[in-house]
């Protein structure tokens, strides 16, 4: 598709500050036969539904990889030992626990990708398949999981800044998913209409990455700006009130918002000497597919694909009366606890299934046990120094690995 950069939107690529961000203008939702805009346009502000998805009649599961990094150069330098050994064909992890004379410890995942697998690698075996899904009506999650430094935001957002052409190398799953979807459309030749939200939660408040501000009226602190909802849709499900929902109509659009957004969170956390580590981001893409049948019947598929930054897994890592102590330091950090819990809810098929205690858990509750399609990615550090946490980390996404959300069909 030829895109278009739009001269007026080239300052969210690289913006002087990213609170000073000229707001677009705002324009309706509406339908585009696939390649034919490169505009960005804003819906407004909305309720954006958390549920969606149509046509589920393929079985949904959900999917947990793990991605070892490689030692950094520092690390190489200090001869920093390698604890981690993984084994990619035969899909296994070793920790290597004989290093302090216990036994090592193995896991299976859907996938192992050791320290010399690409980002291209990750996208195609474990996230294009979920892609796919989407733009079959599916409602789609990747979450990358892990201690703070593993890789997480390497993993999903890599390297952002392309805007037309070939994707770097370095590009992370959230712009290879982007140019995937539109490939997909082109190919299709689909009439869809298609818009985005970027969102962070921190401490359990919201704040939207992608929210129309100037500097004068929400300072550089989170905690002046807008928050924004979260309230029940009285189905089960969420609604998530006063988020900016953008309608998008190219690759390089997103691009532009996703580089705004992040360097957004970024900055913010600078400002306020806040650690990323401790913050979740939840980037979302909607899309509406008119499909035609062979019978000239019209058929509509809704997806949405969740692409989700979270917390360093540190925090969940602390128990009892540490448990107090970091909580009363705003430490813990609830979300990431909660989502623990129930992933072991879920695994354990427990009656109840505490999604309502956290604010990440009810943006997502359709991602985890209910009728969507999920892929974590776990991230760890093959560092001797990480082991504890390594295995805390590998020890949730095993957990994880033994949820099978059962087929439904979306009513
Ligand atoms: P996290 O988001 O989990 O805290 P980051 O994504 O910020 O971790 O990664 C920490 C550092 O390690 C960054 O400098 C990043 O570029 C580097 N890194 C992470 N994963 C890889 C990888 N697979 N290959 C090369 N460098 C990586
Ligand atoms: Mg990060």
């Amino acid at each position: 598709m030829a895109h278009t950069p739009n001269p007026s939107r080239r300052s969210w690529v690289s913006p002087p500050t990213p609170f000073l961000t000229p707001r677009p203008e705002r324009r309706e939702l509406r339908w585009a036969e696939a390649g034919s805009h490169s505009s960005v346009r804003r819906s407004g502000v909305g309720a954006c539904s958390i549920n969606g998805g149509n046509d589920r009649d393929r079985e949904a599961n959900v999917q947990v990889v793990l991605r070892c990094r490689p030692l950094s150069v520092e690390e190489q330098k200090a001869n920093v030992q390698s604890a981690v050994s993984c084994n990619d064909t035969k899909r296994e992890v070793t920790v290597l626990n004989s290093l302090f004379k216990q036994a090592d410890k193995t896991f299976t995942f859907d996938k192992v990708f050791g320290p010399k697998s690409q980002q291209r690698a990750i996208y195609d075996h474990a996230v294009a398949p979920i892609v796919d899904d989407v733009l079959e009506g599916y409602n789609c999650t990747v979450f990358a999981f892990g201690q703070t430094g593993t890789g997480k935001t390497y993993t999903m957002e890599g390297e952002m800044m392309q805007q037309v052409g070939e994707l770097p190398a370095s590009a992370g799953v959230m712009p290879r998913a982007v140019r995937h979807i539109f490939d997909i459309l082109k190919a299709q030749k689909a009439v869809y209409s298609m818009k985005v939200t970027f969102l962070e939660l921190y401490n359990e408040e919201i704040t939207d990455l992608l929210a129309s501000e100037d500097q004068s009226r929400f300072p550089e602190d989170r905690h002046k700006r807008p928050t924004i909802s979260l309230m029940e849709d009285g189905k089960g499900g969420s609604v998530i009130r006063g988020l900016e929902e953008i309608v998008v109509y190219s690759p390089g659009e997103i691009y532009s918002l996703l580089q705004h957004g992040s360097t957004r969170r970024r900055t913010a956390d600078t400002a306020l000497n806040m650690q990323s580590s401790r913050s979740h981001s939840v980037f979302s893409i909607y899309i509406h597919v008119k499909v035609t049948t062979t019978g000239n019947q019209e058929l509509m598929k809704y997806g949405r694909l969740n692409l989700v930054d979270l917390a360093g897994s540190e925090s969940i890592a602390r128990s009892g009366a540490k448990e107090v102590r970091a909580r009363e330091a705003g430490e813990l950090n609830k979300s990431l606890l909660t989502l623990g819990r129930v992933i072991t809810a879920l695994v354990e098929d427990s009656v109840h299934v505490p999604y309502r205690d956290s604010k990440l858990t009810r943006l997502l509750r359709e991602s985890l046990g209910g009728k969507a399609k999920t892929c974590i990615i776990a991230t760890v550090t093959p560092s001797v120094h990480c082991l504890e946490e390594t295995l805390v980390t590998l020890d949730y996404a095993y957990r994880a690995k033994s949820i099978r959300n059962k087929p439904e069909v979306n009513q």
